[in-house]
């Protein structure tokens, strides 16, 4: 399978990405995690990418093409992936239909703005993994540690109220138009993101006719 999630900043898509990597044996290529990393690292790219991440723009797509062409390209990518955050642009799409890669499906993860806000201020993440978490809707079974590694789990420095109008802003903008780009390719199905963190695996699984045993 190789498939794209599709959706607002705090849809869930890391965390329904997490799930779905663990079910289907594939790699999840997350490209805010990977810019992160890079920034964390303080290398090249990293340098190159801050100010964008911080003030919640895109960062430029030849940056981000490139990144995610050399992570495609290694083995286990061979047999499947789940593009978490890429591609956000219409020129992205066309990048990597160009590349080759043949995409099975576009998940699209659908929640309303007025929800955004309040599930991003609760958002954690593990300071040393990156996986995703939520202080109502799924938190931790180690509480303040992460239930993976005992990780620190931290607040993003973008997930602050001001941020956050940003990168919606953004989202409609310059990502939600590649749901048509998709659509006409026949390959968008369409999922609400619930509150409830098993319903929307429910329905993550169902429309993508995965088998939930
Ligand atoms: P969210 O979906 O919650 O906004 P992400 O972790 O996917 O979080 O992305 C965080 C930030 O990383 C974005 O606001 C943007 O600055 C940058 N980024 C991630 N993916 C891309 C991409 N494909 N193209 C451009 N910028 C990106
Ligand atoms: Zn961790």
């Amino acid at each position: 399978m190789r498939l794209i999630l599709l959706g607002p900043p705090g849809a869930g898509k890391g965390t329904q990405a997490n799930i779905l990597s663990e079910k289907l044996k594939i790699s999840t290529i997350s490209t805010g995690a990977m810019l992160r990393n890079a920034i964390r690292e303080n290398t090249e790219l990293g340098r190159r990418a801050e100010k964008y991440l911080s003030d919640g723009q895109l960062v430029p797509d030849d940056l981000v093409v490139a990144i995610v062409k050399e992570r495609l390209s290694r083995d286990d990518c061979k047999n499947g992936f789940i593009l978490d955050g890429f591609p956000r642009t219409i020129v992205q799409a066309e990048a990597l239909d160009a590349s080759g890669v043949k995409v099975d499906k576009v998940l699209s993860i659908e929640v309303p703005d007025e929800t955004i806000v309040e599930r991003l201020s609760g958002r954690r993440e593990c300071k040393s993994c990156g996986t995703p978490y939520h202080i109502l809707y799924n938190p931790s079974k180690s509480g303040e540690r992460c239930e993976k590694c005992g990780g620190e789990l931290i607040c993003r420095e973008d997930d602050n109220v001001e941020t956050i109008k940003k990168r919606l802003a953004v989202y409609h903008e310059q990502t939600e138009p590649i749901k048509g780009y998709y659509g006409k390719q026949g390959k968008v199905v369409s999922v609400h993101g619930r509150e409830k963190l098993e319903d929307t695996v429910k329905e993550v699984f169902s429309a993508l006719n995965i088998d939930t045993q």
